[in-house]
């Protein structure tokens, strides 16, 4: 039998960013998956930077961080949560990284007495990190998204290597979706179409052209704007799909699937794939649509106005949500303006639950000290992630254990009581890309406590971004006091989990257990927090 030639789905974006290319491409590859295909998504990201590590959340929102340890696009998220196939460093490749190989090679003399240029270096460099993603052939379909909006001047080497790849694969093998926006004009009562049309002509101009088009719009898009946008932008009617605005971004798949998505592209590819299962997905919106209960959760951090910066906690309160048959309110609570016992009283009373997020830098830390005060102390069901363990620990230190100006030497190098601090060989690195102590590592957890109680195994993998760390020599005054530590690193020696037992639900982990919480498999401890704060309402 011939070997059946890989498939490829290139997303592209037109008229602005943000609007939801990332899960348009996940969305397409959970209707294709569905359908029995293997499947994979790569982000193909235009700046410079060699990793989104290094960036302020401001640029760029979450960093998602993969089991093998690589900081990476948030857009991997979505992936990872809607195909639930894990991801590698090979699933996210900047422009940064295509030169940095590139200009490698040059230095060792691999191109000697040519002269470098985009065209074919650059390009070539691309193509070869999209093939290689398929060595062995582990996948039918490989979904590449290019980030930014057509028309960029960085993302003009991917849109050639684009060109060339459905050159050289011929068009039966090679799929653009290219999503675009068809705003209302209030004033006039129309939607207008010319935005998406000169998008296209961009696309026209570098030699591609789409095959579908994925209108994001806030309104019904009538038989005659879709007749229009076929018209002008040269596609078939029913290839204009309509992707409205929906409340929950798991209903776009089924969105997608009802305008007749995945058999477009089977049809184009020439593969019949069995009908698509979508019916999980359908029971998990409609559980997330008519919840019984509703809960509300404080997220207390840092970037309270920049939701994006948080997208995986976010999204796991909705995977959580939905199996505590509840709707999770999330009360957003700045720590930098938690400066007195009084202000938690304030900002938290309302509160079911709290959840102190995780953070760089020493703004707004004395704010999380008090948030987790607060919930020991008022017994409100208490999730710390990252620096929400880190400053839990500060808190009962100073105000448990007597050591009264305990702090990390992250914010204070000075003090008498570095309850965390750096490993020996943190202490030598310089370099900032790269280097914390990154992606999964193991944990023990101890039988009988509420983190056992959530997991049901002895031995789990989680997912680490951070420098600093739990400081052994203070674990028996921490433990003498009520501390248990339910979850270690058996390699490391070091303290993954704490809870307390005198208190109805306070865990906090060192690793970051949002980056692997799934539709339909909520990660454990954001199911078992969830719980708590419906108990702790009924309570109140
Ligand atoms: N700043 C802390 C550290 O580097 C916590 C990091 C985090 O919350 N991800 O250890």
């Amino acid at each position: 039998m011939p070997k059946r030639p890989v498939k490829y789905v290139f997303v592209l974006g037109g008229v602005m960013s943000g609007l939801g290319k990332g899960i348009a491409s996940a969305s397409i590859g959970y209707l294709l998956k569905s359908r029995g295909l293997r499947v994979t998504i790569m982000k193909l990201d235009p700046y410079l930077n060699v990793d989104p590590g290094t960036m302020n959340p401001y640029q760029h929102g979450e960093v998602f961080v993969l089991d093998d340890g690589s900081e990476t696009d948030l857009d991997l998220g979505h992936y990872e949560r809607f195909i639930n196939v894990p991801m590698s460093k090979a699933n996210n490749t900047t422009s940064g990284q295509i030169y940095q190989t590139v200009l490698d090679k040059e230095r060792k003399g691999d191109y000697l007495g040519q002269t470098i240029q985009v065209i074919p270096h650059i390009t070539d460099a691309i193509k070869e990190r999209i093939k290689s993603i398929n060595k062995p052939k582990r996948f039918d379909v490989i979904i590449c998204e290019v980030g930014g909006t057509v028309g960029d001047i960085e993302s003009l080497p991917f849109l050639e290597t684009i060109r060339q790849i459905r050159l050289e694969e011929g068009r039966e093998n090679c799929f653009i979706a290219h999503v675009t926006l068809v705003p209302y004009v209030k004033a006039s009562e129309e939607l207008k179409t010319k935005p998406t049309q000169h998008s296209v002509m961009k696309l026209r101009e570098i030699g591609l052209e789409p095959d579908i088009l994925l209108c994001r719009t806030s309104y019904t898009l009538t038989k005659s704007v879709k007749d229009k946008i076929a018209l002008f932008c040269n596609v078939r009617p029913s290839h204009v799909i309509e992707a409205r605005d929906v409340k929950n971004i798991y209903e776009v798949p089924l969105v997608f699937n009802r305008q007749g998505v995945g058999d477009i592209i089977l049809n184009q590819f020439n593969l019949d794939g069995k009908s698509p299962d979508v019916s999980q997905l359908e029971m998990f919106i409609d559980r997330f649509k008519n919840p019984t209960h509703e809960v509300s959760i404080a997220l207390c951090g840092k970037y309270t106005e920049l939701p994006d910066a948080y997208k995986s906690v976010l999204e796991a309160f909705i995977h959580s949500g939905v199996e505590n048959d509840a709707r999770v309110n999330i009360k957003w609570v700045n720590v930098e303006k938690i400066v007195e016992y009084d202000d938690c009283q304030k900002q938290l009373s309302d509160v079911d639950g709290i959840l102190v997020l995780p953070g760089f830098g020493d703004r707004g830390i004395e704010g999380k000290i008090l948030c987790g005060r607060y919930a020991r102390e008022e017994k409100v069901p208490y999730l710390g992630i990252c620096l929400g363990l880190q400053t839990a620990i500060i808190e009962f230190a100073r105000n448990v254990c007597g050591l009264e100006k305990a702090n990390s030497t992250e914010f204070s190098k000075r003090t008498p009581h570095p309850v965390i601090g750096l490993m020996k060989a943190q202490k030598r690195i310089r370099n900032k890309g790269g280097t914390m102590r990154l992606g999964a590592y193991p944990c023990e957890l101890t039988t009988g406590t509420r983190t056992f109680a959530a997991y049901r195994r002895k031995r789990i993998s989680e997912r680490h971004r951070h420098r600093y760390e739990v400081n052994n020599k203070y674990r028996k005054i921490l433990e003498k006091q009520g501390m248990i530590f339910s979850g270690i690193n058996p390699d490391l020696n070091l303290v993954e989990i704490i809870e307390f037992s005198d208190h109805p639900w306070f865990v906090a982990c060192q690793f970051h257990p949002e980056l692997k919480s799934r539709v339909n498999s909520a990660h454990p401890l954001f199911r078992e927090f969830v719980k708590a704060a419906l108990k702790h309402q009924n309570f109140k």
